[in-house]
């Protein structure tokens, strides 16, 4: 079978964060909003009324173009995008065609160990449109649609990435990286199932080694990051058993069916619109002044790559000294990486404490990550907060809590709220740590187990193991089992003499 290699470019969708949308006052956060509550004549595309052109998705914009490496152009301007579609108020859409705000950048993504530099084309700015809702009348059995106009004007930011991808896994690691930036940035929540971080993926095949690209297929209709690779997963593997069959592409756009984990055909290249863009009458030119880019430019914050470096430097650098897989996992999202370093805060500042970052990392990953996800919830809305983990890490670090007692105390944490002193109380957690009546428990498994204890003076090593686990069975876990240990060979070694 021939080798083929896939060639994939992204399309981004991102709404952003401003207060009020793109070209009228009207609030931009609609998304709790009753339908039709959050419009104006402008956004509403009524006659007679004037676009004004929102500053700060323009710094917005900016800034994101300036963290993707981008040109920032000086000059720049709107065009009209013309369509006609019952979400569309005017009739056409506010867009920028041929002059966008920022060019010819880059994104770096790493993927099984390898580092690689994708390219981005561009990103502009444009309009979000209304939402349709699609109903079936009970009584007549007809169709109709809704129209909320809410969604209408919404500041929508589009990165064009160049076709540099060679895999889904890439696609999707660029599809974090380039989220992660922008909630960074605060520029944009880049939520795929709440629908403000939106991606089609073209994709195409060519032999190995072939440097022309391929037919392209566009893929649309993918509300979350795992469904983006498996809808180019699945592109991939069409095409190549079509091209193993002799079979040509055709130039098409195909939408992503999640229940059935398919592709299907929504129109050919002969339906392809042609959106007669010209330059938008109602607004002037855009001058953007390179003293204002360069004071943005001052402002970036310290963005997910340099984080991540940082949270494996060494502490004297002011790092943590993590491993890769840590410092990745913790800096994905600004709020993820901020929790850990007020937990490891926290925790420095009660008791001390050896390895604080990484044990504040592997609670962090693997515990509370479970409930989360479970919860499928993200770590803003975290009922235990970085001091309630400290907290419990204090419990851990000083033996009033065992391993098995903190997991079951952070459960309760979790779903309670309560900090973890409050919940140890409540449960009777607490280890046993009184060598006293640990010693009385080690004699009473002693005198339960005769034949274990004749296994033992017998030469049988691990049968003092297996009282151990009496013992700790007996206590229901709460007894330090280093204790326990010390007092079952302390006993046992009595009955040798
Ligand atoms: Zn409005």
């Amino acid at each position: 079978m021939p080798d083929y290699e896939p060639v994939i470019g992204l399309e981004v969708h991102a709404q952003l964060r401003t207060r009020s949308k793109m070209f009228c006052s009207c609030p931009a956060d609609y998304q709790a909003a009753p339908p039709n509550t959050r419009v104006c004549p402008v956004c509403l595309g009524l006659p007679g009324t004037l676009p004004v052109i929102n500053r700060e998705a323009i710094r917005s914009i900016v800034m994101t173009g300036l963290a993707l490496h981008c040109e920032i152009a000086q000059e720049t301007k709107f065009d009209r995008k013309n369509y006609a579609y019952p979400d569309l108020m005017k009739g056409y859409q506010i867009s920028q065609y041929d002059l966008p705000i920022c060019h010819d950048g880059y994104l770096e993504i790493e993927v099984n160990g390898e580092r690689r530099r994708i390219g981005i084309e561009r990103v502009h700015m444009e309009e979000d449109v209304a939402k349709l809702f699609h109903r079936v009348d009970p009584a007549t059995g007809e169709g109709y649609s809704l129209v909320d106009v809410n969604r209408s004007g919404v500041p929508l930011m589009e990165m064009v990435g160049r076709p540099d991808l060679r895999s889904a896994e890439e696609a999707r690691a660029y599809l974090v990286a380039y989220r992660s930036i922008l909630q960074y940035l605060g520029v944009a929540t880049g939520s795929m199932e709440e629908g403000s971080f939106r991606c089609d993926a073209n994709v195409s095949l060519r032999l190995r080694g072939e440097s022309a690209l391929g037919t392209k297929v566009e893929v649309k209709n993918m509300n979350s990051f795992r469904a983006v690779y498996r809808a180019i997963e699945f592109e991939i593997e069409r095409q190549s058993e079509m091209l193993d069959k002799g079979e040509r592409i055709s130039m098409e756009t195909r939408g992503w069916v999640e229940e059935k984990g398919i592709t299907v055909s929504l129109r050919s290249k002969e339906e392809a619109n042609d959106y007669r863009y010209f330059p938008e009458p109602d607004l002037p030119p855009l001058h953007v002044e390179p003293a204002w880019v360069a004071e943005l430019e001052e402002l970036l914050p310290e963005l997910p790559e340099a984080r991540r470096a940082r949270f494996m430097a060494a502490e004297d650098a002011n790092g943590y000294g993590l491993s890769e897989y840590d410092a990745s996992g913790l800096t994905d999202s600004p709020a993820l990486a901020d929790y850990f370093e007020e937990a490891v805060g926290a925790v420095r500042e009660g008791h001390g404490g050896d390895e604080a970052p990484k044990r504040v990392a592997n609670w962090m990953l693997s515990e509370l990550a479970s409930h989360l996800n479970a919860a499928n919830a993200g770590i803003d809305d975290s009922p235990v907060r970085p001091s309630d983990l400290a907290g419990l890490l204090a419990l851990l670090e000083s033996g009033t809590l065992g391993t098995t007692q903190a997991k079951a105390a952070l459960e309760a944490m979790y779903e309670s709220g309560k900090p973890a002193a409050q919940v140890v109380e409540e449960l009777g957690l607490a280890q046993v740590t009184d060598s006293g009546e640990i010693a009385g428990a080690v004699a009473q498994a002693i005198a339960e187990n005769p034949s274990a204890v004749a296994d033992f003076l017998g030469g049988k090593e691990t049968a003092a193991k297996f009282l151990v686990g009496q013992v700790m069975k007996a206590t229901r876990g709460k007894a330090n089992p280093g204790i326990v240990a010390g007092l079952v060979a302390e006993q046992l070694g009595a009955l040798k003499q």
